[in-house]
């Protein structure tokens, strides 16, 4: 699936979105929603990211693992 994710969005999606220009290389096939909070394997659920955004993505999604752990009970 990472390579597909790659050779169909070469250029990091989010760089896309928010204006980064130039847009970085992908170098990560992102769960767009991610499997902890109930995300498929499905390539509906990828997306291309390079590595300051895919690693930015990560750490607010530990953020609310941590969150969910807390209030779990
Ligand atoms: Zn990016």
């Amino acid at each position: 699936m990472r390579k597909r994710v790659m050779i169909e969005e070469p250029w990091c999606r989010e760089c896309i979105r928010t204006g980064v220009s130039p847009p970085r290389r992908t170098t990560v096939a992102d769960h767009k929603r991610n499997r902890a909070e109930g995300g498929a394997n499905v390539r509906e659920n990828y997306q291309g990211l390079c590595d300051p955004h895919s690693k930015a993505k990560t750490a607010k999604e530990a953020a609310r693992a941590r969150w969910r752990n807390r209030n779990a009970d």
